[in-house]
């Protein structure tokens, strides 16, 4: 491809503020609600639960934007949209700064999802950042640019498992956590380190960041380890710990390698029915808090 051809961006009207819509089952939320996918312990079901709670938003009728902001491109994989090198994509909207717009992608299998995709140059992005000027806020300056002319009503931002330059930017940017626990043994190490971050960004660089939603994955009910596990994270996390408990189900794993969610892919099954009750609650929490 051409590398200074310029993309046309696929049917921003659908986002336009203006632009009238069916009522959507799920509880809108009052303004724009963004949700940062972090833990920087890797496998725990990060870019499993931004895809697939972002598609039970997306089927409850409300406008979602995913961010991949992780070099894998794991949710951009998952969304079944092109992220080969070249492609334009997060990068580009964090290091030269273009508007978010013009790298947008819309979810083939699932109306009302959008994708910002992220390819293999998003590696080299915390090094091209590192002596940029407000090297931190791109994506909340991007994301700012956005919503002055565009709307939806969640984004959905999967972190890779590191703390830096990238899972920062998405902190910056956020006003909630969402923190996915695996339910295996040390799925709390870590989760300390990720609470001092937080702290971090709270006091310095965002005021309004907040964890709000911790989702235990991976459950498996035979075992006590899973149910151990589970009320461990219930006792330190009591109000932001959801009811709905994400299943270990093949299923889910699947769904990946077809490029789509689980949703779309076996919509019945065990684990994109939790997935679905997973998004609900989190729509309908959101709507008495936010
Ligand atoms: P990384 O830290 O590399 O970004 P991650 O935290 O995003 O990883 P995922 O990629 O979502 O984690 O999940 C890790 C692996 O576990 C994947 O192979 C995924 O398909 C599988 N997995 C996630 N959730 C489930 C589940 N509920 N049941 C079965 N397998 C699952
Ligand atoms: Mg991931």
């Amino acid at each position: 491809m051409d590398e200074f051809a310029i993309i046309e961006p696929e049917a921003p009207d659908d986002l336009a503020i203006d632009v009238s819509r069916e009522t959507p089952t799920l509880p809108q939320p009052l303004s724009p609600r963004i949700m940062v996918v972090a833990n920087q312990k890797g496998g725990v079901g990060k870019t499993t639960t931004a895809v697939n709670i972002a598609a039970g938003l997306a089927q409850g009728g409300l406008k979602v934007m995913v961010i991949d902001i992780d070099p894998q491109g794991n949710a951009s994989t998952a969304l079944g949209i092109e992220h080969d090198e070249g492609t334009t994509s997060t990068y580009e909207c964090l290091v030269d700064q273009y508007p978010i717009i013009d790298a947008l992608r819309r979810c083939p299998d699932i109306p009302g999802l959008w994708v910002l995709p992220a390819t293999v140059d998003l590696a080299g992005a915390e090094v091209g950042l590192v002596a940029s000027v407000s090297r931190e806020t791109r994506m909340k300056d991007a994301l700012a640019t956005f919503f002055e002319k565009y709307y939806v009503d969640y984004v959905i931002i999967d972190c890779p498992p590191s703390l830096g330059l990238l899972t920062l930017n998405a902190l910056v940017a956020a006003q909630e956590i969402l923190i996915p626990i695996q339910c295996e043994y040390y799925a709390l190490e870590g989760v300390t380190q990720l609470l001092r971050t937080i702290n971090l960004v709270k006091g310095r660089l965002n005021e309004e960041l907040v964890l709000s939603t911790v989702l235990l994955t991976m459950y498996d009910g035979r075992t006590n380890l899973s149910s151990q596990v589970a009320a461990e994270v219930r006792r330190h996390f009591e109000r932001e710990t959801l009811d709905t408990v994400i299943p270990r189900s093949v299923r889910v794993a699947e769904a990946p390698s077809y490029g789509q969610t689980v949703l779309s892919y076996q919509y019945n099954s065990v684990g994109a029915q939790a997935y679905v009750e997973a998004a609900q609650e989190i729509a309908e929490r959101g709507a008495k808090s936010f």
